[in-house]
């Protein structure tokens, strides 16, 4: 395909452009998330968490995993269902259950500033090095699943997510697989074009551009937070210590890194991000997606990623082995640095 050269705004990185600084810990599972049915002490766990850098990417794939796994126990309608979490997977989880007839309350111990609020926003559906060949067809299936529910929503047709996701063009670093090939194989997304991205400012790049979804998190959680409501599912603020603390015998897992707590699942690893938050952008210009990172050494902390979630979003960071959010402050200037040499601003 012949190269063309994309001219690109880029966001403004002074320090008056700066909003806030943003840590986050992704409910990273090794190898796979963790869809299944447990039976323990009398009551039956539909386990549903372990998505780590890519909940939101493989959202509406893993409901409806999870849901189809609840619809073969047969469970009776009579029965109370209790969801734990409060996040993009309990939400959705809470509203299909409600709009399949059964009586449903969530348990969360937080309900704001939760990983999928300050998730940025890409579909990114790679998964990880240590996935076996099966955990590999999982990945796939379930992110096909999920991606072309995003193309309902975005088309309009889907039953009653009607915002929170939009087709963007997406600037690729070539040396990063976004894990697209089974989506094109499939028909559900376009080759990508090598392009030069240019900014005017002299700083210009080799990447591959996509179309691809952008997930508004912040319209998504409002519009299923506003459901939730309208479907009359009562939420409690409770942290539970174990599954024993809930009344109803039949509970969705849904609590995102908390599951660890909940389940011992060694495989669960908490995982860092940083994310910078702008302000003051010329945003309707910055309708576009960049994922790359610093030239030199590859490692996964020298990426720079951009969306135009709210007014604009700089990232990303990813700390093994850490779950506390006030570790590694420094990673913010490190991240500042690099993005605006990268941007040229
Ligand atoms: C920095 C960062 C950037 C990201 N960017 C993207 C992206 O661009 N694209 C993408 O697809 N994904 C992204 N993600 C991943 C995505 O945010 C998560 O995978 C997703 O939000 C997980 O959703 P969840 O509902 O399972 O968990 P959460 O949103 O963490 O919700 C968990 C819920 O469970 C509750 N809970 C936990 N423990 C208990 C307990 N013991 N008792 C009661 N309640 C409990 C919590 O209070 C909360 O309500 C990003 C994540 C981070 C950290």
């Amino acid at each position: 395909v012949k190269n063309s050269v994309i001219k690109l705004t880029p966001p403004l990185l002074s320090d008056d452009h700066i909003d806030q600084k943003i840590s986050c810990i992704r409910p990273h599972r090794e190898r796979i998330f963790n869809i299944s049915r447990e039976h323990k002490d009398g009551k039956t766990i539909f386990h549903n968490y372990g998505h780590g850098g890519a909940g939101w990417t493989f959202l509406f794939g893993c409901v409806n995993e999870s849901m189809r796994q609840f619809q073969a126990a047969g469970i009776d309608k009579n029965k109370k269902i209790c969801v734990v979490g409060a996040g993009c997977y309990g939400l959705l989880t809470a509203i299909e259950l409600a709009r399949a007839g059964y009586s449903v309350r969530i348990v969360a111990k937080e309900t704001q500033n939760i990983s999928s609020d300050k998730a940025a926003g890409f579909f990114f559906p790679r998964w990880r090095k240590s996935s076996s060949a099966l955990e590999i067809t999982e990945f796939t299936r379930l992110g096909l699943e999920s991606y072309a529910t995003y193309l309902d929503i975005i088309k309009g047709t889907h039953p009653f997510m009607k915002t929170g996701a939009q087709l963007l063009p997406a600037y690729y670093h070539p040396e990063i697989d976004p894990g697209f090939a089974p989506y094109i194989k499939h028909g559900l997304m376009s080759l990508p074009q090598e392009t030069t991205i240019d900014f005017s400012n002299g700083k210009q790049y080799s990447a591959l551009q996509y179309t691809t979804v952008f997930i508004h998190t912040n319209q998504s959680m409002a519009l299923l937070k506003e459901l939730r409501h309208s479907l009359g599912i009562g939420l409690d603020l409770q942290e539970i210590s174990s599954f024993d603390d809930v009344e109803e015998s039949i509970i969705f897992n849904c609590a995102g890194f908390g599951a660890k707590t909940l389940v011992p699942d060694a495989r669960m690893i908490p995982v860092q991000g940083h994310l910078i938050t702008l302000r003051n952008q010329p945003i309707e210009s910055l309708q576009y997606m960049i994922n790359t990172r610093e030239t030199g050494i590859y490692t996964r902390n020298n990426l720079i990623y951009f969306a135009p979630k709210g007014q604009g979003v700089l990232g990303i960071t990813f700390l093994r082995n850490q779950s506390d959010i006030h570790a590694n402050t420094h990673e913010f200037e490190r991240l500042l640095m690099r993005c605006r040499d990268f941007f040229g601003t």
